[in-house]
């Protein structure tokens, strides 16, 4: 069992009903629909082709936020270094040196001597003047600008924050197409994900879990109360970079999964993870370097952007991830992450307590009865290496459990006589196959026999003398 976790950016490489069977086949836990990119029309059409194909597989979409862009440009255009560009929020087609942005805010919250980079970071430009309408730049770094590219400020601090308009009704859509996740763009503190939490409620009774994509330096200042109340976290690798530097971002990855891990909140590293095989077949050596250091690090999942929604090789690059994952979780003890606890709380130490016994006991498996998935969260943030069992009556948590590291949901009916429901969970373990006779297991429980979010019960029982106690 693969216990690091694969999300997959679905695009037109990828959308066809026999791409994505193969890739439901070959592992994907969790399709990302990106809304920056496409209509409602299509997503939709691709959001129920993936329900169809799979009930168990997790699907999440991706709202823009306040992502700045480039409007449309004549035709694709080369800055010089040293040249002397115009941006402007007046709506014309860009051509020779002048070149429309999509926030007509811009002049008035941008200063002269702001650093802006175009396309990726490829292209850095510093203001020379700001007027009513344009604001004058000066080549750093050339390099080629299209139409619709993306443009961040890192050193200026811009009012617009996510949900934008578009968002609002992005995230309503996502509401109606029933997502299990929201990926939420540039979060820049709690009170975003509040905003977005409001327009969710409002629309739905339904858990869509919240994962905050770290990509701005101001949600690092107020990081710990963002991972506790959203419901995970990404590392958005390819803004975050611009942002804060490159050099920057391994630190920070690594700091955001031992964070996630503390709270017990999954976090998925994004980004460039295989980016050359948009086009090759092979990975670079540092490519595949860079996913299994993700596995050693102690990510929940890693996430492939433009490799399975545009690439060439959608299928192959699946495979060649599953390979390195697998491959570096057979060393997982090289490189172990460690847990630095500030605090503890009932559930944690139920969680820790249960590892600690399926080691010294040689249990074959971790057993959680969930009905949020609290439960197989405080077991999976331990990164042991045992299959956990979240067994859950709740379709949504089914779901979104699947994105927690070693965690293999189950779909069980929901019994009131708690001594029942354990006999029926170790039964239907043992008839899947899950679990032999002579196995021991651990099991913990809470959420699923009452209280929503507690941990308490921790139990250590054999297969077999389980099965014959209760016939
Ligand atoms: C990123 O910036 O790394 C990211 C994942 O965001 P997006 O793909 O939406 O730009």
């Amino acid at each position: 069992m693969r216990l690091t976790k694969i999300v997959c950016t679905i695009g037109p490489a990828s959308d066809s009903e026999n791409v994505l069977k193969k890739m439901i086949d070959s592992g994907m836990d969790l399709a990302r629909l990106n809304f920056s990119h496409g209509n409602h029309q299509s997503h939709e059409k691709t959001f129920n082709k993936l329900r169809n194909l799979c009930d168990d597989l997790a699907i999440g979409i991706d709202i823009t936020g306040p992502k700045i862009r480039l409007g449309e440009l004549a035709e694709k255009r080369i800055l010089q270094k040293d040249e002397i560009i115009k941006l402007t929020t007046r709506d014309v087609v860009g051509k020779n040196d002048t070149f429309p942005i999509n926030y007509p805010n811009l002049t008035k919250e941008l200063k002269a001597k702001s650093t802006l980079f175009i396309n990726d970071g490829l292209v850095n430009l510093v203001t020379e003047s700001v007027t009513d309408d344009e604001i004058v730049c000066r080549v750093v770094d050339g390099g080629e600008i299209s139409s619709r590219k993306g443009v961040n400020f890192p050193d200026s601090n811009l009012s617009v924050r996510v949900p934008t308009k578009k968002d609002i009704l992005d995230i309503e859509k996502a509401c109606d197409l029933e997502t299990d996740f929201l990926f939420i763009s540039f979060v820049r503190d709690v009170d975003d994900l509040r905003k977005v939490k409001e327009i969710v409620d409002s629309k739905t009774k339904r858990n869509i879990h919240l994962i905050a994509k770290i990509e701005h330096k101001d949600p690092l200042n107020s990081i710990e109360e963002i991972a506790s109340y959203s419901n995970g976290l990404m590392v958005a690798r390819g803004d975050l970079a611009i942002e804060v530097g490159s050099a920057k971002v391994p630190v920070l990855q690594k700091q955001l999964i031992q964070l996630g891990m503390r709270v017990a909140k999954p976090v998925i590293v994004a980004t460039q993870m295989l980016e050359s095989m948009t086009k090759e077949t092979l990975p670079t050596r540092a490519e595949a370097s860079d996913v299994s250091h993700a596995v050693f690090d102690g990510a929940d999942a890693l996430m492939l952007s433009a490799e399975t929604a545009t690439g060439k090789h959608p299928l192959q690059v699946m495979k060649v991830m599953n390979e390195i994952i697998l491959e570096a979780e057979k060393n997982l003890s090289l490189d172990r992450p460690l847990i630095v606890e500030t605090e503890t709380s009932i559930g944690k130490e139920i969680g820790i307590a249960a590892v600690r016994l399926a080691k010294r006991m040689s249990a074959k498996a971790i057993i959680a009865l969930t009905q949020t998935g609290y439960s197989a969260s405080m077991v999976s943030r331990n990164r042991e290496n045992f299959p956990i069992y979240s067994v859950t009556h709740n379709q949504t948590t089914k779901r979104t459990t699947r994105l927690f590291w070693g965690v293999k949901p189950i779909i069980h009916e929901f019994e009131e006589d708690y001594d029942q429901l354990v006999f029926s969970v170790i039964e239907k373990l043992h008839q899947d196959q899950y679990l032999e006779l002579k196995d021991n297991v651990v099991l913990i429980a809470g959420s699923m026999v009452g209280i929503s979010g507690k941990t308490h019960t921790i139990q250590l029982l054999n297969v077999d003398e389980t099965l014959r106690n209760e016939k």
